[in-house]
């Protein structure tokens, strides 16, 4: 039996090609891996009129861990976006995004290197919302905020910068307006860091943690916060080093794990094997760590790093005219060499 059985989600438009070129790093690292392959998304309609199958879902919960290109969500169809509806399925609390600088992306910082914890499953995101009057002139929202998901993301983001060894966790919340529910996420993350005094403790307002981003990014380490927050500060971040192309991420939950791009599925470009495999390799990373395979994770890290920083097969994002599959095959031929 080998030594991990990982479910694999090819996905659409690009996804199959960035997975390709994803499968030649993982297989220049030896490991022992069977792959689980299923579908979601505009194949898996074809096939089971549905973008999320049982068969998909009970993959993911048997083998609890996935590596998944992105997906076009279908418009206009009726059918609800996969990825949402995968969080929901599989309580995965946690999105994990860590943000880096690579020497050699055109960026105006240099030394940026944090992770964004985004806590995936309340907030406004919660979709509790509705017109208030007949002639739909207001409508509004509810934000729910709980102690237990708020104590459930904060103690996650402390032990990830434990086990990553990380020495700072910034809580952002706007707790000064919304003195109930970021009044809870803070109070909640005050308490929680009592329990890890090894780390650092900071908390911020999100306005004024959106100019420190832009301002002074390397003064972060592991960021954490509620759903909205979370969402837009890490779309800030990752164009802070460069772009989408470079943004992996992570959907975590108890004991289950979606590893992907934090890009779409570009079906512009589909089948012209043009677009970056990066974000996706780094995502195999992150998984591998996950896995406990730290030392692999770190390589693969440097291996990237190594064939941003050399620049001759990088894909047209970065400035050359690299293929999908070439600029993957590079980053094999790195780990390789060490
Ligand atoms: P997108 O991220 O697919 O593409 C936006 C643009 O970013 C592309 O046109 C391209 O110029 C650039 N880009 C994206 N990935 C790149 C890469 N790897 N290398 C180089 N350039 C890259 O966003 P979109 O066009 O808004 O969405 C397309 C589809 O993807 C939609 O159906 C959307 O719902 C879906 N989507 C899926 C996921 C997911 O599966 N996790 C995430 C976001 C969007």
């Amino acid at each position: 039996m080998a030594k991990y059985r990982i479910t694999l989600i090819r996905g659409d438009g690009t996804g199959p090609e960035i997975i390709e070129a994803t499968m030649l790093v993982l297989n220049a690292t030896g490991l022992d891996i069977e792959w689980e392959e299923c579908l979601a998304g505009e194949g898996a309609i074809e096939k089971y009129g549905t973008p999320i199958p049982d068969e998909t879902i009970e993959s993911i919960k048997k083998n609890k861990v996935a590596l998944k290109g992105p997906i076009t969500t279908p418009i206009g169809t009726g059918f609800r976006s996969v990825n949402v509806a995968m969080r929901q399925e599989l309580k995965l609390f946690a999105n994990l995004r860590p943000v880096k600088s690579f020497i050699g992306v055109p960026s105006k910082y240099e030394n940026v290197d944090l992770v964004i914890v985004r806590e995936n499953t309340e907030d406004l995101y919660a979709g509790v919302e509705h017109y208030v009057d007949e002639d739909k002139t207001a409508a509004e929202s509810i934000r729910i905020i709980t102690k237990k998901a708020s104590e459930r993301i904060v103690r996650f983001a402390f032990n990830y910068a434990r086990e990553n060894n990380r020495k700072k966790v910034t809580a952002v919340h706007k707790a000064n307006i919304m003195k109930f529910t970021d009044g809870l996420f803070l109070d909640v993350a005050k308490k929680v860091a009592e329990e890890f005094l090894d780390i650092e403790f900071e908390d911020k307002i999100v306005d004024n943690m959106a100019m420190q981003l832009v301002k002074n990014p390397e003064n972060f380490d592991v960021i954490v916060t509620t759903n909205l927050f979370g969402d837009i500060l890490s779309d800030l971040c990752a164009g802070l080093v460069g772009g989408l192309g470079l943004a992996p991420g992570a959907n975590i939950g108890e004991n289950t794990a979606i590893f992907e791009a934090v890009h779409g599925s570009a079906p512009k470009y589909k089948g012209l094997y043009k677009v970056n495999p990066t974000a996706v390799i780094l995502a195999s990373a992150m998984m591998l760590g996950y896995l406990g395979e730290k030392d692999w994770e770190r390589r693969i890290v440097n291996a990237v790093s190594a064939t941003i920083a050399e620049g001759n097969n990088v894909t047209y994002d970065l400035g050359g005219n690299a293929t999908t599959l070439e600029m993957g095959k590079r980053i094999a031929e790195k780990l390789s060499e060490g």
